[in-house]
């Protein structure tokens, strides 16, 4: 067995045995491992902390056969704001449900981690809208593993013109002229055509430093809802949890 060493993040924990657990790990080197953690849920065990949902760890493994084991482990940050608000967690806990779907073994993922790490601390550190935090994050995501919408000319006639039209079919903003007998479209306002350019566009590390009205944030969750539904071709469950706990929508 060899020995690896890499930061990490829990992204799923599953109990087996009297005290043991099954992680999934979203790491910066490997992509998405499972690993197993002897004695993970005994009161004294040192790995208690770090084998918790969501606590982003450096962790050293042994490579098994099948699976990985956890030597040991140290927190770098638990996101400790995102556990006492339920609706936090919920958006954090839909966030980790996508960052499964979308990441594999041997993946690498190193701006996808950053993302993921920067959208919890946000999360949990901040008051920013929750619902914006996740929507800038999914179309993010969604521009780093190849599902980048167009959104400076038209997509469809490539010119650059006004366009307040969005198509699922072209992956991205539409003038008017091209939205005419078009299927698959959907109108945006000039606003959240200027909140999705700045989410796609902005450097990682100013990407939550904007605000939108109740109306754009909206716009931006139609859009995003049926963006990566089609093309991850998955109806993510914990999403539905979101919709019936956020009472402003
Ligand atoms: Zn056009």
């Amino acid at each position: 067995m060899s020995l690896v060493r890499t930061q990490g993040i829990v992204i799923e924990e599953v109990n087996t045995g009297e005290a043991d657990k099954i992680l999934t790990i979203f790491t910066n080197k490997h992509g998405k491992i499972k690993a197993a953690v002897k004695g993970a849920r005994r009161p004294r065990s040192s790995v208690i902390a770090s084998s918790q949902f969501l606590v982003f760890s450096d962790f050293i493994f042994f490579k098994g056969k099948d699976l990985y084991k956890v030597n040991s482990c140290e927190v770098i940050e638990t996101f400790y704001n995102i556990r006492n608000d339920l609706i936090k967690l919920t958006y954090a806990s839909y966030a980790a449900e996508v960052i499964r779907e979308v990441i594999h073994e041997n993946m690498p993922s190193y701006r996808v981690l950053q993302l993921f790490l920067n959208t919890l601390f946000t999360l949990s550190e901040t008051d920013k809208s929750p619902e914006l935090v996740i929507r800038s994050f999914e179309f993010r995501l969604m521009s780093l593993i190849g599902y980048k919408p167009r959104v400076d000319n038209c997509a469809k006639c490539g010119q650059n013109k006004e366009c307040l039209y969005f198509s699922f079919e072209k992956n991205g903003l539409v003038c008017s002229e091209c939205d005419q007998g078009s299927s698959g479209t959907i109108s945006i306002s000039e606003a959240a055509v200027k909140a999705l350019r700045y989410i796609i566009k902005s450097d990682i590390r100013k990407l939550f430093s904007f605000s939108v009205t109740e109306s754009v944030l909206r716009e931006l969750r139609i859009i995003s809802e049926i963006y990566v539904r089609d093309k991850l071709e998955k109806d993510f469950q914990t999403l539905k949890f979101i919709d019936k706990i956020n009472v402003k929508f």
